[in-house]
């Protein structure tokens, strides 16, 4: 984690590539992590982190009502800020399980059926709605962006 530093934002062309990727996952749940930036290095004349890449976890499984994460398999990373996932059932709203994991980190995401741009939440570790500003940033390099690099994880 980024210690204090606040999340603001998503990437606008991220938030549109996890709502793509909730939907081909449908009817099963989507489950993957965030990672961010932080806005300055994004070129934006702001304090704090932009959300700009999403990681799926080798080895999560995923039905109609839950993803479970191989705790194993959580890169030890200091850009990771959060979660995002999907509720086949439309419902944006955490279920318990997902507040028992939303401790880990400030800022998770829950998207529902039909996954368009409106069908989705932010919320803080709590479980409380809170904002995140969709923004318009230039994102690193395509290749990095979806590279999974093995040296993230803690095996
Ligand atoms: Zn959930």
């Amino acid at each position: 984690m980024f210690g204090s530093r606040a999340v603001v934002g998503i990437a606008a062309e991220t938030l549109d590539f996890v709502l793509d990727a909730a939907e081909d996952t449908h009817p099963n749940e989507y489950m993957g992590l965030m990672r961010a930036e932080r806005a300055r290095d994004l070129g934006l004349d702001a304090e704090g982190l932009v959300v700009t890449d999403v990681l799926v976890i080798p080895g999560t499984e995923s039905n109609s009502v839950s993803a479970t994460m191989r705790t194993s398999m959580i890169p030890n990373d200091r850009k990771t800020v959060g979660s995002v996932h999907s509720h086949p059932s439309g419902v944006i709203r955490p279920s318990d399980a997902d507040l028992a994991t939303f401790g880990k980190g400030p800022v998770h995401i829950i998207m529902g059926a039909p996954y368009r741009r409106s069908d989705w939440r932010a919320f803080d570790r709590d479980g409380k709605p809170r904002s995140l500003d969709v923004l318009d940033v230039d994102l690193p390099d395509p290749e990095d962006f979806f590279d999974f690099d093995e040296a993230d994880l803690d095996l």
